[in-house]
């Protein structure tokens, strides 16, 4: 049984943010999200400072019944930070951060982001369990489950979360955490913007100073072999100190890159070990015995690992992860000759992740079962032109088509799912919330 207990309606209170519409000057560029194929003309922009505020928008959107949209930093793939016509809550102004470093918590504004969170936390020496992605808002990645850099020790970055202040869809303010509305703060490890706007979180960070990180690189034909063998490095079960990526990429970036291989499709090991640099090397070296053509060891800060670079805003995208029952061999050879297929003018990434140690034991915690996968397939790709969509958008899809590609449909069992929609019954009946990866109400 879910009851919400809430406490009475909070009075009507004066807007103290800014509300923008069309024809104002920075309408254009507050409208603008992350993926170029979303171009959507919201009714207004709101762009609360406080959580009344927040209250005060969804209250306006509600009676005057637009659609609402619920912003942060704006990479949502399919757009569910804008809305055509309707009202954003764009939280961008409550970035506010404040460590606590002897209690080594965070208390972080809805709208902050994971780079502005690690650089908070790294003046104390402290990390916090970061997305990979981190131009992406701490709260908006966190509920929605979160996966990061040190997720085999930590966990997904939702595992952080001590509480969540959230402003629910009558406008009212609750803290959801282990001891209040706990079946509120279940939810919220996966069920994403469901339940409300999230106004601050509090995160647990950790002390780790810096991380052991190690790039290698080979041309394109090594995909195979290196696959398996990252595998094999995997299955002993490593320390869930070390995690990493093998990834397909058609734009090798930076200075690693020998010459010859530019503008080349490229396999790559983003290795990440959050002790030495000699403990790393050890453990990858069945990767540096296959002689890659460039290997980089760096020690550096752990909110700087990125797994993909942002670009330039207006590109067309698409991201998606699956999560994979097996990786087979066969599977493996299908993947290579799916990648090689990439279309051109495409900026590809294909990362291939290990979901092992802290990810799994939180599977019977916090919904599932995505986090039982033994592995995520991620796909991402960026082109510049709506002449290209069908191509790329069709290369993505084709994946699914292979013979050997094992992956969960659904991302919650049908309890969980159940339970999910009670929680959304009791927070959001109406379904004032909808423009996110959508729980009907139960
Ligand atoms: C290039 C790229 C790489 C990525 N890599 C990773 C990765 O490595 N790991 C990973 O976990 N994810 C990754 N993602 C996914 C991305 O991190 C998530 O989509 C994340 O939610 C985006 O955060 P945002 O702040 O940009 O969200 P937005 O696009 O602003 O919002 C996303 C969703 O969250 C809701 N929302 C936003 N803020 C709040 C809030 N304060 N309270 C309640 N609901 C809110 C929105 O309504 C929307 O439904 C990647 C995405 C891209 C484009």
């Amino acid at each position: 049984m879910c009851t919400t207990g809430l406490p009475p309606r909070p009075p009507t209170t004066a807007f103290s943010g800014r509300v923008l519409g069309p024809g104002d000057p920075e309408y254009d560029a507050a409208r603008t999200v992350f993926n170029g194929m979303v171009d959507r003309f919201p009714q207004l922009i709101t762009q609360p400072s406080t959580a009344d505020d927040v209250a005060a928008a969804i209250r306006h959107g509600v009676d005057a019944g637009l659609e609402i949209a619920v912003r942060s930093g704006g990479h949502s793939r399919q757009g569910n930070s804008t809305t055509e016509g309707g009202l954003v809550i764009d939280l961008r102004r409550m970035n506010s951060i404040s460590v606590d470093p002897v209690a080594r918590t965070a208390r972080v504004g809805g709208g902050a982001t994971w780079s502005q969170l690690g650089r908070a936390a790294q003046e104390y020496g402290l990390a916090a369990n970061a997305s990979r992605h981190t131009p992406s808002g701490v709260a908006a990645s966190s509920l929605s489950g979160g996966s990061g850099w040190l997720e085999r020790q930590l966990g997904l970055t939702c595992d952080s979360l001590i509480s969540v202040e959230l402003v629910t869809a009558d406008g009212r303010q609750v803290t959801a955490s282990e001891t209040e509305h706990p079946d509120l703060f279940w939810a919220l490890h996966g069920g994403g913007g469901n339940f409300g706007v999230a106004t601050a979180v509090t995160v647990r960070l950790h002390p780790i100073p810096s991380v052991a990180s190690l790039t290698l690189l080979w041309p394109w034909s090594a995909y195979g072999e290196v696959v398996r063998t990252f595998r094999s490095v995997f299955e002993t079960d490593p320390p869930p100190a070390l995690s990493g990526a093998v990834v397909a990429v058609t734009d090798p970036p930076g200075t690693v890159v020998p010459a010859q291989l530019h503008g080349r499709l490229v396999t790559k090991v983003e290795a990440v070990h959050t002790g030495t640099t000699d403990e790393l090397l050890e453990l990858i070296d069945p990767l540096r015995k296959l002689c890659p053509a460039t290997s980089q060891v760096r020690t550096s800060p752990s909110a700087a690992n990125r797994l993909s670079p942002n670009g330039p805003p207006g590109l067309r995208s698409h991201w998606r992860p699956n999560y994979l029952e097996s990786l087979s061999d066969q599977a493996i050879d299908e993947y290579a000759e799916w990648i090689a297929q990439v279309p051109d003018r495409t900026v590809a990434r294909v990362p291939l992740l290990p979901w092992s140690g802290a990810v799994t034991a939180g599977a019977d915690r916090w919904p599932g079962p995505f986090r039982r996968a033994p592995w995520m397939l991620g796909v991402l790709a960026r082109w510049d032109s709506p002449t290209r969509d069908d191509r790329a958008v069709g290369w993505i899809r084709a994946m699914h088509d292979l013979p050997s590609h094992r992956a969960l449909d659904t991302r919650f069992d049908p309890a969980d799912g159940a339970r999910l929609g009670r929680v959304k019954s009791a927070y959001d009946p109406g379904n004032v919330f909808r423009l996110n990866q959508n729980i009907q109400p139960a």
